[in-house]
């Protein structure tokens, strides 16, 4: 793992014009099971399903038992060495930015600053209805006793500010992560399979303005043929490795 770590080292550019692009892989560690993958937590119910947009309208009963339990595990999940070391490479400026395609926060809660919430966020909540904001504390007091929680105001189901399945990606968001990758002269690729669009565009788009490209996977993502160092390991072994080589040199 190592030679795979010094050669994504020797790519970095003195600029730290570096888009990073973090999946649910960088998670795992942290406690966050992957929503993609079978069995765990996610077993009761297929979140592909109740976490949609008609779910919320039609059956908000049963979006909010994933609602709850998806708060529940955000809640008791720590940043990890990876989360943790993108924020001290920020820190150094040697990172522009991170685009994160996970909701748990915990980019932020490791110190990292200039994040975009690709899919949104647990931590802010609103009126599926009348859209006002909610109030974060008061959602974790509802119980499944007490679920789904509706507007004071309108009588609608209040929801996380998350992107659910079937839903456009925030118009901020495309338009910050597109100003990221305008300017990046390198892409890292963490813990994601890239199987999503729109943010696997973001790299290709880096690439192809000249860039380079790489990746830090437990598995190969579908854009690994395009990288210029791929490394095999998980992120929290990878990347504390790697912000050692850069910031002691
Ligand atoms: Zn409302």
């Amino acid at each position: 793992m190592k030679e795979a770590v010094e050669r994504i080292a020797r790519l970095w550019p003195s600029s730290g014009k570096v888009l990073v692009l973090t999946g649910a892989g960088i998670s795992v560690p942290s406690g966050i099971p992957d929503f993609r993958s079978p069995g765990g937590l996610w077993s009761r119910y297929d979140p592909m399903r109740v976490a949609t947009a008609e779910a919320l309208a039609n059956s908000p009963a049963e979006a909010w038992r994933f609602i709850l339990d998806a708060r529940d595990v955000m809640a008791a999940a720590r940043p990890n060495a990876a989360h943790e070391a993108l924020a001290e490479l920020e820190r150094a400026g040697l990172i522009e930015g991170i685009v994160t395609q996970n909701i748990d926060g915990l980019h932020q809660r490791a110190g990292s600053l200039n994040v975009v919430e690709f899919h949104g966020t647990m931590s802010g909540w609103r009126c599926n209805g009348c859209q006002a904001p909610k109030d974060a504390t008061r959602a974790m007091e509802v119980t499944p006793e007490t679920a789904p929680w509706l507007c004071e105001r309108c009588g609608a189901v209040v929801r996380p500010d998350v992107v659910f399945f079937g839903e456009p990606i925030p118009l901020d968001a495309l338009d910050k992560s597109g100003q990221l990758a305008s300017g990046a002269e390198l892409a890292l690729i963490v813990g994601t399979s890239c199987e999503v669009a729109p943010a696997n565009v973001l790299p290709q788009l880096v690439r192809q303005q000249g860039g380079r490209l790489a990746e830090i996977n437990l598995a190969a993502s579908r854009l690994a043929p395009l990288c210029d160092a791929a490394v095999a390991a998980g992120a929290e072994e990878a990347l504390p490795l790697l912000a050692r080589l850069l910031l002691d040199q």
